[in-house]
């Protein structure tokens, strides 16, 4: 079986998910590039928001906020 740490917290993940955007893997919570900070996710923003400024430091430990902001696409 392949097993790779996920590429946010490190936890061991049997099967990860990869990113569709940085191609990192990561686990299922992980998964989803505004739940890993993703590095391409500037750029996602910025392609989507280009007018606006985003906040981006909300951390890892605010997920509401950020599935609240992400419910708008
Ligand atoms: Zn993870
Ligand atoms: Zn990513």
């Amino acid at each position: 079986m392949e097993s790779e740490k996920c590429a946010y917290c490190g936890d061991l993940t049997v099967l990860p998910f990869h990113c569709n955007y940085c191609k990192d893997p990561f686990c299922a919570e992980h998964r989803l590039p505004e739940e890993h900070r993703c590095v391409k996710l500037s750029l996602i923003r910025a392609t989507k928001f280009s007018e606006k400024k985003i906040i981006r430091d909300g951390g890892p430990n605010k997920p509401n906020i950020l599935k609240r902001f992400f419910r708008r696409f």
